[in-house]
């Protein structure tokens, strides 16, 4: 097993280098490639794709490597394919574990990592750290030919303000379906029945595993949260605002809502 061969995921805080060839991510065994002298000790092999491995390097500043363009990990989700882009997640998310879980948070041992897992182990107590993933709900709420979204506080600031779906993350003790109802509630006073399960995506800024939901409007009036909301509309199919760019869930429910409404 050669670890130089495969995936480069070459980041430097939250950006990432994408090539313009290809898949987008650079390939191959690291003799090969156009790259200046790097510390190739660091690297980490966190996952595959394609039956080959996928490194990792993080480089303390974005140097010009001699292939490709820095550009932000966000903006990836853009320029690689679904897959490849949910691996920019995993990488980051690995590298943010490895770095807030240097030490035992039982006995105060330096940790060590384990060879076969994603986790650190604490070779004193036998403590086992993994990755932290924060579940969260996503849910679009209709009302015939019109949807309920809203414009975060977050994005209020925005020339031309984005309108998404309701989210908000699981609390301890809850369940996906307790939290959908309770986010409906808390932001915009209204309930909300149907509900119905969709799919799920890892969302890797900083942790989030999103569960999407549809569902319908049940009863009673707007009445937003103004500490998270700026803003809650019900929209017509054929008047939809500014939305969240291709490629995030939230995008992919309204598309796939609109386009039922408008088939029907
Ligand atoms: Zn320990």
């Amino acid at each position: 097993m050669n670890k130089q061969f495969g995936w480069w995921f070459f980041t430097c805080g939250n950006q990432i280098l994408v090539i313009p060839q290809g898949e987008r991510i650079p390939y191959g065994d690291v003799e090969d490639l156009p790259l200046p002298d790097l510390d190739f000790s660091k690297v980490e092999r966190f996952s595959h794709y394609q039956g080959e491995a996928c490194l990792r390097l993080e480089l303390a500043e974005p140097i010009d490597l001699g292939m490709g363009e820095w550009i932000e990990l966000r903006a990836s989700m853009a320029v690689l394919n679904s897959q490849l882009f949910d691996l920019v997640g995993k990488a980051q998310q690995f590298a943010l574990f490895l770095k807030t879980h240097r030490f035992c948070g039982s006995c105060g041992e330096a940790l060590e990592r384990v060879d076969w897992e994603l986790a650190m182990q604490c070779q004193q107590c036998g403590f086992r750290a993994y990755p932290r993933i924060s579940p969260s709900i996503i849910v679009l709420i209709s009302h015939g030919n019109k949807v309920l979204l809203a414009n975060h506080r977050r994005h209020q600031k925005q020339e031309q303000p984005i309108y998404t779906a309701i989210a908000g993350f699981v609390e301890a003790g809850e369940t996906l379906e307790h939290t959908v109802h309770r986010e409906v509630r808390e932001e915009t006073g209204l309930r909300i029945k149907n509900l119905r399960y969709w799919k799920s995506q890892p969302w890797a800024f900083p942790h989030s595993l999103m569960a999407a939901y549809f569902a319908e409007y049940d009863e009673g009036e707007i009445q937003i949260d103004r500490r998270e909301l700026a803003d809650a509309q019900w929209f017509d199919v054929s008047q939809l605002p500014h939305l969240p760019p291709p490629g995030t869930i939230a995008r992919e429910m309204i598309d796939h809502w609109s386009e039922q409404v408008t088939h029907n």
